[in-house]
Parts: C-alpha cells; structure tokens; sequence
C-alpha cells in the first residue's frame, strides 16, 4: 500500500474472435488471435464454452507441442488427457492442468461427456530459451486443490498460479509457482467473480505484462468500460481496480514478466529461431520430438 504505487489503467482491448481447433473445437481467441496479439510472455487465450456437444465433441486428437507450458482450466466439463508415455489424466471442473511441454509433447485431449456444458480456458505461456528444451512435464490440480477464498463484498477468489496480497496485508498463495522465483515468467492467474456494483483491487507486480478477460459480465477498469470475452491489457503500474458493471461478472486476471525474447511460431511449436522450427518439424517427422537430448 505504497501511497507512491500507480494504478493500472486500460490499454488496448482484444476481442475473442471466433475459431475452431483441434478436430472442429468451436472456441475465441483473443491473445495470439494474430502475431501482433500477442502479449510476451503470453502466446495465446483460447476460451470454449458452449452447451452444444457439437461444438465440442472432437476435442483435441494426438497433435504436438514444443517450446512453451499449456495452462488448461477447465471451468464446466470433463476432458480426459493422454500422452505419448501414456501419461493419463481427467480435468474435471473447476481444475486445472498446467503442462511443460519442454522439448516436446505428443497428446491428446478429448471431451469425456457427450451432452452438458463445456466451459474453460487455454492459456499459452513461452517458455525462456534456455528452457525450452527441458523435459515435459504435467501438474493436474483438482478443484479441491484450488486455493479459494470469500470477498467481503460477495465475491470469491481463485487463485491459480502467484501470490496476491490481501487487504488487510495476508498473502494468499496460489496453487503453481508459490515460491516467487521459481518460473522466470512468474506467472500470476486468477479467477475472481464480483457481484454486480462491486470493486476489487489487487496488486500485479510493476513490469509485468497483464490483461483481464471477462467471461461473463463486463467490467470498468479506471472508468473505461472492458466489453465481455474481450481480453483488455492493462498498461503499467502496481495495482488494479476492477469495478464489475450492472450483472455478477466473472473474470481472468492472468500477468507475467516478459521474457523479451524472439518468437517464431509454427503451430504448436514456439521458438527463438527458424531453424529451431526446422528442427523441431524435422524431429516430429523422425519421431523424435519428445526424445531429442534425453
Ligand atoms: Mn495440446
């Protein structure tokens, strides 16, 4: 509560365009909708939600990954994930999958329901350079392992990845990266829902790059209106106030430290150079993406 401390105002809004992945998975895109919507470190923010099991059914068949982390958070629905080690496990709602593809992954992720809602969200993080041939690896976290907590004004907070500071100065940690340091993007990712009318502050950490994307509802930011599934980035300072408009809201606050490294892109393959793709296509044609320098 530095009295020095700058808000963070509302920058450039993103909106989730409509697109299909996957074998037809209906979803919006707004991070990573193109190259120049992108926000280092953050490659890309799929949401899907539909209650149209055709909109979801042919979930994700084997495809590859190298380079970067997958966050999967999965609000309403169940999706069951295999890999090439067969590696499986359920993501049920309101839990989360934070997977390192490293030097490669080989997976699927497939709907485990054939009617209801499926609802959630997948959010790209780039991995530094001198980690983005580490081996793979998996945390799933079930809901009940989801650090929660009631808001004085009705609200609740969920809380992902990163610390946030209470009022009242408590430090809620969330359930990946709880020891600061640990990830060089020091990521940060919540899940805050706000009764109609209601204000929320919370700290993000000055330099960080971070946005805020309402899934239900719209927000104000500093008196400018973020519409709903609009990703909104936020310029730099060390707090926010986010003011929910006339309806209940619910909403992502994701930030992270940007790496300030190249990205070059080709589908699932996120690395610093061209031949790195080259190499990376090559070895996923050999069979070896997931082997290379084990
Ligand atoms: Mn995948």
């Amino acid at each position: 509560m530095n009295p020095g401390s700058k808000q963070r105002t509302l920058g450039r809004t993103l909106p989730g365009v409509a697109t299909s992945d996957g074998a037809g998975v209906k979803l919006r895109r707004s991070i990573g909708s193109g190259q120049a919507a992108r926000l280092d470190p953050f490659l890309m923010l799929d949401e899907f939600g539909t209650d149209n099991p055709g909109d979801y059914i042919a979930g994700f068949p084997p495809h590859p990954h190298r380079g970067f982390e997958t966050v999967t958070y999965m609000i309403d629905g169940h999706m069951r994930h295999e890999d090439h080690l067969g590696n499986v496990g359920h993501l049920k709602s309101g839990g989360v999958q934070w997977m390192t593809a490293g030097r490669g992954v080989i997976h699927s992720e497939m709907p485990q329901q054939e009617s209801g809602r499926m609802r959630g969200f997948q959010l790209w993080i780039n991995l530094p350079a001198r980690e983005k041939m580490k081996p793979a690896s998996y945390r799933d976290i079930p809901a009940t392992d989801l650090p929660e907590i009631a808001l004085d004004h009705g609200g609740r907070l969920k809380l992902i990845a990163g610390q946030v500071t209470l009022p009242g100065g408590q430090v809620m940690e969330g359930a990946i990266n709880s020891k600061p340091g640990t990830m060089v993007t020091d990521p940060l990712f919540l899940d805050l829902s706000l009764p109609s009318g209601t204000e929320q502050r919370l700290d993000v950490p000055r330099g960080h790059n971070a946005f805020v994307y309402a899934y239900e509802g719209s927000v104000s930011i500093d008196g400018k209106t973020l519409p709903s599934q609009h990703a909104g980035i936020l310029n730099d300072g060390d707090f926010i106030r986010i003011r929910a408009g006339s309806e209940n809201v619910r909403l992502v606050l994701i930030a992270g430290k940007p790496l300030g490294e190249p990205v070059v892109q080709y589908g699932p393959f996120v690395m610093n150079t061209r031949e790195e793709i080259e190499q990376a296509l090559e070895d996923y044609r050999r069979g070896r993406l997931t082997t290379v320098g084990a």
